[in-house]
């Protein structure tokens, strides 16, 4: 389970809106607890692809982050990208890509500009499964 707060999910929304058409890409931290991953943090990185299809994240940003991360005392607990005009599940590639099997892979889907949807997945063996998304006030 990963839990985010009302305002980071609207904050996560409001980004990749503003990021379209391309797709946007960021980095989640905070803690994890008897297997609950709870959001403190969101980094919000470069898509150097600047692409509506894919997108890559700038390495050098990933590693100020990571050690931004580690400075705080945190654990990255996973990562999202939008995904302007499919539905929030992983593509092909995006499993394909997927390398950690412990990180949540969180989805924000834009195919509805009005109603935006988000949903996290494990990937495990070229698998993705659903994880349970919570959103506390
Ligand atoms: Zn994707």
């Amino acid at each position: 389970m990963i839990i985010f707060s009302e305002k980071q999910i609207k904050a996560l929304f409001t980004y990749c809106i503003e990021g379209l058409p391309n797709e946007c890409c960021g980095l989640l931290a905070g803690i994890i607890e008897d297997g609950i991953k709870t959001v403190t943090h969101i980094f919000y990185l470069k898509n150097t692809d600047q692409s509506p299809e894919h997108f890559s994240m700038d390495i050098k940003e990933q590693f100020q982050v990571i050690s931004q991360i580690r400075k705080n005392n945190l654990q990255l607990v996973g990562n999202f990208h939008s995904h302007p005009s499919t539905p929030s599940r992983p593509s092909a590639e995006d499993i394909r890509l997927a390398f950690d099997p412990n990180l949540s892979y969180v989805i924000i889907s834009l195919q509805e500009r009005e109603n935006p949807v988000i949903n996290s997945f494990n990937i495990k063996d070229s698998k993705a499964g659903k994880d349970q998304l919570q959103v506390m006030e």
